[in-house]
């Protein structure tokens, strides 16, 4: 049996590092699989000494196994939402639009339109769920954690985007057979690890009502917040709060800020735009964990509703903010609707084509760049897990297929440099060994000729004024 061919198992999932640590194999072993930190700065399932049959119980839950359904087996949660159109790029879809919420206060404590909020709350207003499972301040991942949040006060205290790792497996064995019901909010492989516990296990699938997803680039471990408080001025074991998106009325919704406050003064709150900070950039993919690079679903389509942020030029010049979404889950499209009628939020439907263009890196970055990692992987003999893109290299440029590997190689090394830095006591020795490596990908990733073309219509420019002024 060729490599393409053998069956990725949750043991190969986490030989490989591939483990994003969302505790969907704890919880269905009841906590028998532990999810421990790790040398990356996340939590990952620990299989030493687990019995075979936990195992084959975990390898069922698992995001990333042969073994359990995918995406399109999976499918819209609801028989109602497998009966919609279905994209090969977003997936089912009855309502394609983008918006945001009308209270400028909320807005602006949100993270894109504040339209993932708005639903939840929506959802807790109207009595359709007991409590909703999100990520919010503190716990056992850190500076942010899974917490169920039972009001609308609370929910509206976890707004706003945690670009952390944090794992389900305590929380939902905590609440798992309470008889309550639940929103549960998270990124698309974490939205599939829910969708296959419930498949297991009758009980959760009654607590599971919703399932919100979120778009998702890729997945940072709390390397990404330390790296970048460290550079505004807060060292890791100083840090004690991250704000990662601050909206800043002076730049366009893309040119957020954070912001970052010191155990020894919480009250000074330090801000730095995101994006000129050294891996404040998402295109390179510092502190990505391996699963990621073998991740195709951008619009969580295993959820019943997804938000992003609506990275469209009419939308994000506003520094205020806008959502994509898509909505699978007929409830959800008449909460949005009514929610529309009485002014509380405002909503543009727009077409599938501009939903996939307000994500563009991303699906250059999980389904072009997929292919080109299938491809290598394969070809060093190493296990990978069945994915919804074909290995191969030919759909690329070779520049393309360049800039690709050394994005990966930016992921990977990224990590020994930050625990470097740790050893060192020193946010430079992180910087200086990644600097190189992110100008050689920006030189990749810029367009061949490009200098060269410039120089030749300024040229040719210099030439015409030279000739008007004879
Ligand atoms: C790791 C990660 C990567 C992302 N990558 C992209 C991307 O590439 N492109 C894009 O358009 N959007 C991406 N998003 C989504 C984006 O950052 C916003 O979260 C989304 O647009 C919703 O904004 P909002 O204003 O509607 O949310 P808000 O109204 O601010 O509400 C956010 C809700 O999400 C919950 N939440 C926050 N972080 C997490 C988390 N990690 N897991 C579970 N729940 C959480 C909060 O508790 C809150 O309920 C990403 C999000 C995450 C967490
Ligand atoms: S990805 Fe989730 S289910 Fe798979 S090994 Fe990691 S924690 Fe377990
Ligand atoms: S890119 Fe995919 S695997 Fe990585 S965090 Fe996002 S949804 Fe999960």
């Amino acid at each position: 049996m060729s490599v393409a061919e053998s069956t990725h198992t949750i043991e190969d999932v986490v030989a490989r590092g591939m483990c994003v640590g969302c505790g969907a194999c704890s919880v269905a072993t009841s906590g028998r699989v532990v999810v421990r930190f790790t040398s990356i700065g996340m939590r990952q399932a620990d299989l030493e000494g687990v019995s075979p049959a936990d195992i084959a119980r975990g390898d069922q839950v698992c995001p990333f196994s042969d073994n359990a359904p995918d995406e399109d087996q999976l499918d819209a949660p609801t028989d109602w939402g497998r009966r919609l159109s279905h994209d090969h790029r977003i997936g089912r879809y009855s309502l394609v639009a983008a918006g945001r919420r009308v209270d400028e206060s909320a807005l602006l404590e949100s993270s894109s339109g504040g339209l993932t909020s708005w639903i939840v709350g929506r959802l807790l207003k109207e009595g359709l769920v007991d409590g909703i499972l999100h990520v919010g301040d503190g716990g056992p991942d850190g500076l942010f954690s899974y917490n169920v949040s039972h009001s609308l006060a609370e929910a509206d205290g976890r707004r706003k985007s945690k670009y952390y790792a944090v794992t389900l497996a305590e929380l939902v064995q905590e609440i798992q057979g309470n008889g309550k019901r639940y929103a549960i909010v998270g990124i698309p492989c974490f939205i599939k690890a829910a969708r296959l516990l419930a498949l297991q296990n009758p009980a959760l699938a009654e607590q599971f009502a919703y399932y919100v997803g979120l778009v998702c680039g890729h997945l940072k471990t709390r390397f990404f917040a330390e790296s970048l408080a460290w550079q505004i001025g807060v060292p890791p074991e100083q840090l004690a709060s991250v704000d990662f998106r601050v909206k800043n009325p002076e730049r366009p919704a893309s040119r957020y800020d954070m912001a970052v406050s010191s155990a020894d003064d919480p009250t000074t709150v330090l801000q730095h735009e995101v994006a000129k900070l050294l891996g404040g950039s998402w295109g390179h993919a510092v502190f990505q964990p391996e699963g990621c690079n073998f991740c195709d679903d951008i619009f969580a389509e295993t959820a019943d509703v997804v938000f992003g942020d609506a990275w469209l030029p009419q939308y994000s010049k506003d520094w205020r903010g806008n959502n994509v979404l898509v909505s699978r889950n007929e409830q959800i499209d008449e909460l949005l609707r009514a929610g529309q009628r009485e002014g509380e939020i405002q909503l543009d439907e727009i077409d599938v084509a501009a939903a996939v263009a307000s994500q563009a890196g991303n699906y250059r970055h999980r389904r072009d760049g997929l292919a080109v990692r299938l491809h290598d992987d394969i070809r060093a003999g190493l296990s990978v897990p069945r994915k919804r893109v074909s290995p191969g290299l030919a759909h690329v440029t070779r520049r393309r297929v360049k800039l690709i590997r050394q994005r990966r190689r930016i992921s990977a090394l990224s990590f020994g440099a930050f625990r470097a830095a740790l050893a060192s006591g020193r946010i430079e020795t992180y910087l200086e060994r990644l600097r190189p490596e992110l100008s050689k990908h920006d030189r990749l990733s810029k367009k061949p000729f490009a200098g060269m073309r410039r120089r030749l219509q300024n040229l040719v420019r210099r030439l015409r004024r030279g000739q008007g002024a004879r």
